[in-house]
């Protein structure tokens, strides 16, 4: 076992102090993810958005004995940790990588690695898959190929693994070779070249050349050789490969691949003979998939009738987590993505970083494919779910059962799927957060079924990757001490406050807003501790105020008249004011200004914590000198401000789309609405964000209409020539709104666009899917990445504000991420 004393000789360092005896065992990156103090050693790494070193003194709080730090004074760190082993470095994020190359260099197994534009993580999976019989696979644990995420995988390698396979994603030109030196492949894998990601490089070519470095070293390269690019790129570079091509010589030739029912027939010739086998999928991409497997598998010399007994039980890979409402209030994290000690470690962060959501029990299948032996296995189980803090777990499965032993947490043991089910008792679970996670073959998704709410037929789907990349992307134009608000009023813009204030809390922005009182005592009743902003209190709520410890937005003098009246004692009380610079809405005007201050002077308890305005036009171009004179009015207020009461206060008055408008006017604090949702307000930065939801229903019926008959209320709808009609479960008592009537709206169904023909009614509406394969149960995407909310606006002339926050709460908010 690696020592830290060791560890000082390995990453080149200055020792700050070295106090203990401590084995570095668990490396810490992200201190949110501490499980087990002894034994782990932080690396305080300065990322684009965060700063490991603002969590040493809590981790040290928390039993941490063992830091990698780029900063700090000797003195202050000796005097602030003094029984930590503290190791300073240039940077931290290479030391972490040079620890991992020398932990990589320890070992003699085959290491795959794995580059490519699309495809990564699949094969990655497979080909883990596929070789799981005959050797102990060490993997990637989900799609960890970042400069972070591959230093992290391969420290999981271990003496009894036989396999590793890794893969490697870069952005730009310099990361390859730092992850090449870290994973060391013997074989390689380039899957394949698209445009994705192509910003950080000058061309194609480049983007190629630069992936190319992971395997500068190996033995093996395994690629399509169609892929004219990367083939051109790899001859050059005189790289011993291993090819596949349909057009090209190749070690395996592609004669011919055909669809036959759910599968695909591939006939090839490889070392002169024809062969044919069967891939269990039709699609281009999992084709693709699963022959640059097919080349490993050939070479590893298995026999054939091997390769497609493996290959038949091949299953797809869910690329994402889902996290819903369950039966008795409990909520579901339902996992199926994989099922080794990894994948299971990540699903439990996310368990723990659900604060306040009752119990947490875990389901859990026997672990497959896990590469190590059975006992070692459910001995780090146990630990496992016992240091993230389950309270209940049920298990399931022969193997778990086997070793119940070795629990120490309130367990109950099934042999199998159906076991469980039949002695499911729904009362029995209530309030819980319920974290499911089997392999594919215990068919987890009818546990699932059996503990989710019954309800009609329509979802959004809310895309948690997607709001953590817009709320990034906002974050990137911020200057370093600005701090960031996110508006989580109305529901969070339709998304789901809950959900989303927890994101926001745990990606650590500075504060909430909401509208009302009420949504911000959920919030705190939720367990978000983030300081909360609420814009609109009334007087009877200013107790509750207090009591959640919430802070009133102020706006005028007679609130604030009622809000004074309403305190008992010194107690301190935060509030924010509001300015009126040329909104008109709400806010103090300079003739409010001697009263107000005068007040707020009587009540020194009263702390100003901030204030704002905000902008009447920030989204259009054409009020630019009015944007520019309101921010010039507030600058002179809100010195006004501070200089009467003699403190500084936050002062923040730019929206989403003043971020992008105005960056030079971030002041102390931004506040974020649509922008995180998805929507870019002025138009011109649009591509750089991702949409976040996506409004689903389903097909309940469909129907054939004649010439001159009349569709639905009012026989608005007219069938000028002979129709299919769908009648969809959506209506304007979700939200759908009623002017999309009449073709006005469309929807997508299979792809295609489906006109409304009719009116909207309140719980159905009707579309033409004439010409189109449509069936009852079908699923229709009302709006989404196809179909976006920028122009559904535009059809009944609204703004994507009105329709996001119109889906009704009766509408189910499915929360996932990739
Ligand atoms: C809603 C709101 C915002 C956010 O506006 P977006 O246009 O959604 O970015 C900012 N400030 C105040 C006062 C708001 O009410």
């Amino acid at each position: 076992m690696l020592t830290f004393q060791e560890l000082t000789s390995i990453v080149q360092g200055h020792v700050v102090q070295l106090v203990q005896p401590w084995p570095v065992v668990h490396l810490l990156t992200d201190s949110r993810k501490l499980s087990q103090p002894a034994g782990t050693l932080f690396f305080a790494i300065r990322g684009k958005y965060n700063d490991g070193h603002k969590y040493l003194p809590q981790l040290y709080q928390q039993g941490v004995r063992a830091f990698v730090v780029e900063q700090g004074e000797e003195a202050e760190l000796k005097q602030q940790y003094p029984e930590a082993n503290i190791l300073r470095v240039e940077n931290s994020l290479e030391a972490l990588q040079k620890l991992a190359a020398w932990h990589r260099a320890n070992f003699q197994m085959s290491v795959i690695g794995i580059t490519g534009s699309n495809g990564k993580t699949i094969v990655k999976e497979w080909l883990a898959q596929l070789l799981s019989p005959d050797e102990m696979v060490v993997k990637s644990p989900r799609s960890y190929n970042s400069q972070l995420g591959v230093p992290l995988s391969v420290w999981q390698m271990e003496q009894n693994h036989t396999f590793a396979i890794f893969e490697a994603g870069i952005s730009q030109p310099g990361e390859m070779e730092k992850l090449q030196q870290v994973i060391q492949p013997t074989l390689g894998i380039f899957t394949n070249i698209g445009s994705a990601h192509d910003e950080g490089f000058t061309s194609h070519r480049q983007k190629v050349e630069e992936k190319l470095k992971l395997f500068k070293d190996v033995d093996l390269l395994f690629y399509c050789a169609d892929h004219a690019l990367v083939h051109e790129a790899v001859q050059a570079k005189e790289i011993k490969a291993f090819t596949w091509a349909r057009t090209q010589a190749a070690d395996i030739t592609i004669k011919a691949t055909t669809t036959v029912g759910h599968k695909t027939i591939v006939v090839y010739t490889w070392q002169g003979m024809k062969q044919r086998l069967a891939i269990p999928f039709t699609d281009e991409a999992s084709v693709e998939n699963a022959l640059h497997c097919l080349a490993v598998l050939l070479y590893l010399s298995l026999p054939l009738s091997e390769i497609q007994d493996r290959l038949d039980r091949l299953h797809p890979v869910a690329m994402r987590l889902e996290m819903k409402e369950a039966i008795n209030g409990c909520y579901l994290i339902d996992d199926t993505y994989n099922n080794d000690l990894a994948g299971l470690a990540i699903a439990l962060d996310l368990l723990v970083n659900q604060p306040q959501r009752g119990k947490r029990t875990v389901i859990l299948s026997d672990l497959l494919e896990s590469g190590l032996p059975e006992e070692k296995l459910y001995r780090q189980v146990a630990e496992l779910v016992q240091a993230r803090g389950v309270e209940r777990l049920i298990a399931i499965g022969e193997k778990i059962s086997k070793y119940r032993n070795l629990f120490t947490i309130p367990a109950a043991f099934y042999s199998s799927t159906a076991d469980f089910l039949n002695q499911f008792i729904p009362g029995q679970f209530r309030d819980e957060l319920i974290l499911v996670k089997g392999a594919r073959v215990f068919e987890f998704e009818k546990i699932v079924q059996a503990f989710q709410q019954k309800v009609h037929g329509t979802v959004l789907e809310v895309n948690l990757d997607a709001l953590v990349h817009n709320l990034n992307y906002y974050r990137s134009k911020l200057a370093p001490d600005v701090r960031l608000m996110v508006m989580v009023k109305a529901f969070a813009y339709g998304s789901g406050s809950f959900e989303v204030a927890n994101l926001l809390q745990f990606h650590r922005v500075d504060y909430l807003a909401v509208a009302y009182a009420d949504e911000g005592v959920q919030l705190r009743e939720n367990g978000i501790t983030l300081p909360i902003m609420v814009m609109n209190p009334s007087p009877d709520s200013f107790a509750k105020l207090r009591q959640y410890n919430l802070e009133p937005e102020i706006y005028a003098l007679e609130q604030l008249q009622a809000y004074v009246a309403s305190l008992s004692g010194a107690v301190t009380s935060k509030i924010h004011l509001k300015l009126d610079t040329g909104m008109h809405r709400l806010g103090f005007t300079e003739e409010d200004f001697e009263d107000l201050f005068t007040l707020l002077k009587q009540y020194p308890q009263v702390q100003v914590m901030s204030a704002f305005s905000h902008l009447a036009g920030a989204d259009e171009a054409v009020h630019n000198d009015f944007s520019q004179l309101q921010i010039r009015n507030f600058r002179s207020m809100a010195d006004a401000v501070e200089a009467q009461l003699g403190y500084k206060v936050i002062k923040h008055v730019l929206n989403s789309a003043g971020i992008v408008r105005f960056p030079e006017h971030q002041l102390d604090m931004v506040r974020l609405g649509i922008g995180l949702y998805g929507v870019e307000a002025t138009g011109d930065e649009q591509e750089a964000l991702r949409p976040v939801s996506m409004l689903k229903t389903t097909v309940s019926q469909v129907k054939k209409v004649k010439q001159g008959e009349t569709v639905g209320y009012s026989r608005k709808g007219i069938a000028d020539s002979d129709k299919t009609t769908a009648t969809i479960a959506i209506g304007y008592a979700d939200g759908y709104d009623r002017r999309f009537s009449n073709g006005i709206g469309h929807v997508l169904i299979h792809g295609q666009r489906c006109p409304l023909i009719g009116n909207v009614c309140m719980d159905m509406c009707m579309v033409d899917v004439t010409g189109l394969d449509v069936k009852a149960g079908d699923e229709v995407t009302v709006f989404g990445p196809q179909l976006t909310l920028v122009e559904l606006a535009k059809r009944i002339g609204t703004i994507p504000y009105e329709l996001l926050t119109n889906v009704s709460t009766r509408v189910k908010r499915v929360f996932y991420s990739e």
